[in-house]
């Protein structure tokens, strides 16, 4: 399939973008080719796409299902009662909701810990979009559980193969006070011998750390570094309760840490030190965390809370500029796992958005970038294609409706 987009603003410029295949084949003056699909560019401009750092897809259909309660009462006493009822069909349809609602917010890939791998990856193969999906690990110290989740990556690495390379397998041990010491281990050596990413969460509340103190004498990231987790291929959600030295630590070892502002704010979990983790040398990229403590998955509000959190946590209007908050949620995200993504450039990944340049929160349009991460929100964005293939066009998306409809059957099935 190819795509040409006329006349369409690329940093400052009109420019015709020719995309053939999975990728941008060549940007500037396109007047002598033809393609099977021609976008009208005038008035937009084309941007990457964002790529969510930390997510878990199917809790769409958990929305408001639970809100403004603590981190752990909010786990224990409502979020794993109700997953303890889940069926695949039940993720299947949760996951189609949030990839329907990323596409509508511009997001093309996402960083995902969830059970029931097939019927996510289910979603992200019908609705076109990219996408770590994991086997996760909970053990709670249970060595029958323990045992059952090493056989299940196991499997869930091999059933992998059968999706498009869109699809990439990871391990997702859930945290180290769901995990036991043995299968973090594990999850470590079996990642080094096929080449895996590892997605956790990581010193995301105060407890978190006092209860590992108590039970392994060590603090957390110390702990994890013991147990041989902390390598390139580790992206750990929050990192929030660190000490300086230990964001030096985490750096060293190339570990790559996921700020989920909306979701640390909604459960008081703390202050992630953006600008002092970079300055420690660690790669960051933003993510919304999952739709019951977020509640929506839009990368654009995502973005902006960043950016202005860390103004106000750290007193300085200067802190995280626009661009850094951009590139956090664009190619920081896919710099990570190893994509061709998140930039607009000849022989990068076709993954990419038009946004409305005559929608009045990009107008009189000073700085785009800036408009971007300050003033747009998603619908601002008309036009959204990943992999060469348009996913929304006139910000409509094919089937959503059905999706929808789907979606809103789980008021009743989740009935609290
Ligand atoms: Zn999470």
């Amino acid at each position: 399939m190819s795509i040409l987009i006329r006349q369409v603003q690329h940093h400052d410029e009109l420019v015709d973008v020719y995309i053939d295949g999975a990728r941008i084949v060549a940007i500037g003056d396109c007047a002598d080719r033809t393609a099977e699909t021609v976008i009208d560019g005038r008035n937009k401009a084309i941007l990457p796409t964002f790529h969510n750092a930390h997510h878990h897809a199917a809790m769409a259909t958990m929305r408001s299902y639970a809100d403004d309660l603590e981190l752990f009462p909010w786990l224990h006493d409502h979020i794993w009662p109700l997953e303890a009822t889940v069926t695949e069909e039940d993720i299947y349809n949760g996951a189609r909701l949030a990839c329907l609602e990323m596409i509508k917010s511009g997001t093309t890939f996402f960083n995902d810990m969830y059970w029931y791998f097939h019927g996510t990856a289910r979603a992200v193969e019908e609705m076109g979009m990219r996408a770590a999906l994991g086997a996760v690990f909970i053990d709670m110290d249970d060595t029958t559980r323990r045992d059952a989740n090493r056989e299940q990556a196991r499997r869930l690495l091999e059933e992998s193969q059968q999706y498009s390379d869109r699809i990439q397998f990871q391990l997702g041990p859930h945290a180290l006070y769901t995990v036991s010491g043995e299968a973090l281990a594990w999850c470590a050596e079996f990642a080094a011998e096929h080449q895996l990413m590892i997605h956790t969460h990581l010193s995301e509340t105060e407890k978190e750390v006092s209860d590992c103190i108590q039970q392994h004498g060590m603090r957390p990231p110390a702990y994890l570094d013991s147990l041989g987790l902390l390598a390139p291929n580790l992206t750990a959600a929050h990192c929030i309760w660190l000490e300086s030295a230990e964001m030096d630590l985490l750096a060293e070892r190339g570990v790559k840490a996921l700020h989920c502002p909306a979701s640390n704010m909604k459960l008081c979990s703390g202050k992630f030190r953006f600008s002092e983790a970079q300055r420690a040398g660690l790669q960051i990229a933003i993510g919304t965390d999952g739709a019951a403590s977020n509640n929506n998955l839009d990368m654009s509000e995502e973005i902006k809370l960043a950016a202005l959190l860390e103004k106000h946590f750290t007193g300085d209007p200067t802190a995280l500029p626009a661009e850094t908050a951009w590139h956090a949620g664009t190619r920081s995200g896919a710099e990570i796992f190893g994509l061709d993504s998140g930039q607009i450039t000849v022989g990068a990944l076709a993954d990419c958005m038009l946004v409305d340049l005559n929608h009045p929160r990009l107008v009189p349009g000073h700085h785009l970038i800036s408009d971007m991460v300050y003033s747009a929100d998603s619908s601002c964005i008309d036009t959204v294609i990943c992999n060469g293939i348009l996913l929304m066009q006139n910000q409509h998306v094919d089937g959503e409706e059905e999706i929808i409809a789907k979606g809103r059957e789980y008021k009743e099935k989740f009935r609290r």
